[in-house]
């Protein structure tokens, strides 16, 4: 290896312990000083580094595209959530065991915030289906639950770091500013759908709080847990909704295998939307990488689709 290549191997080293991306546990490096955050999911990830600002690291579990309701634990997980020194997790058995596996290890020392398990219970939307005894845990629906969700981050991280309390409060301040601003702008562009075709079909059962919130009936290919494939007596049926409804778009995920989807517009008649919707993870790069650009993207994709 010449010296450029060198130099170069060795920038790129530097750049990428900087960036929260991850192959394993053992390419994190803990900065000093800093609050040590691990997020189970991107949208979390997300709220932590914007709550957090400098004053925290946050490694995020699960990357972006990655479905969590599948998630299977990587080597070195287990080391990353021992070395964190706040955990935050969404709960609702989104991730799988993993969060249960979390609360049987509570150390006193270790902040562990269920975002699921901390927002008022009478918010929480009870599944379509039997799932896992829980409420639906696609919270982040609701651009006001994730207000909430904001409130209970700052708390966690003020608990562990209580010196930076006040900034902490401030910027989840400043961003549930922008959130209502996301909320109000999501208001004005639904209403460009006629009332009686505010009516979403996607991939699966993640998009029932943005329906409650945002006055769209909502079903879904598969139900809550994207991890379970619909079969064809409910595809069939959902075909004839879709029919009967007279809807002219549904909508594929990011997260989830589009072939059903596929195959109820085939039998429906209905246009499978070319804008993927992102419902259980953030994407990759541009605007959809955050939570507020994933639910401006998939608002403008809603209505395009059904106005
Ligand atoms: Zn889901």
């Amino acid at each position: 290896m010449n010296r450029y290549w060198k130099w170069l191997v060795a920038v790129i080293a530097v750049l990428a312990s900087g960036c929260d991306e991850r192959k394993s546990a053992d390419s994190v490096t803990w900065q000093e000083g800093k609050l040590r955050v691990v997020a189970t999911t991107t949208m979390l990830a997300d709220l932590c580094r914007v709550v957090g600002g400098d004053a925290v690291q946050v490694v995020g579990l699960m990357g972006p595209e990655q479905d969590p309701h599948s998630y299977v634990s990587r080597v070195g997980d287990a080391k990353l959530l021992a070395d964190a020194q706040v955990i935050v997790a969404n709960g609702l058995r989104l991730e799988g065991k993993l969060v249960e596996r979390l609360s049987e290890k509570k150390q006193s020392s270790k902040q562990i915030l269920i975002v699921g398990d901390q927002l008022p219970s009478d918010l929480l939307l009870a599944p379509q289906e039997e799932f896992e005894g829980t409420k639906d845990p696609h919270v982040w629906g609701d651009v006001a639950l994730w207000k909430q969700a904001t409130d209970l981050v700052a708390a966690a991280f003020s608990q562990a770091m209580p010196e930076q309390k006040s900034v902490f409060i401030e910027r989840a301040k400043q961003y549930n500013g922008e959130l209502s601003t996301l909320d109000a702008w999501i208001r004005t562009e639904v209403a460009q759908v006629p009332e009686a075709k505010r009516v979403l079909v996607t991939g699966h059962d993640a998009f029932f709080y943005f329906g409650k919130a945002y006055g769209f009936q909502v079903r879904g290919v598969r139900g809550v847990s994207s991890a379970v494939e619909s079969d064809l007596r409910q595809n069939q049926e959902l075909a004839t909704f879709i029919r009967e409804r007279g809807i002219r778009t549904i909508f594929a995920e990011s997260t989830v295998n589009g072939k059903e989807v596929n195959a109820v517009a085939e039998r429906s008649g209905a246009v499978v939307s070319a804008e993927n919707l992102y419902s259980d993870a953030l994407g990759k790069d541009g605007d959809v990488a955050t939570y507020l650009g994933m639910m401006r993207h998939n608002v403008k994709a809603i209505v395009e689709g059904l106005k």
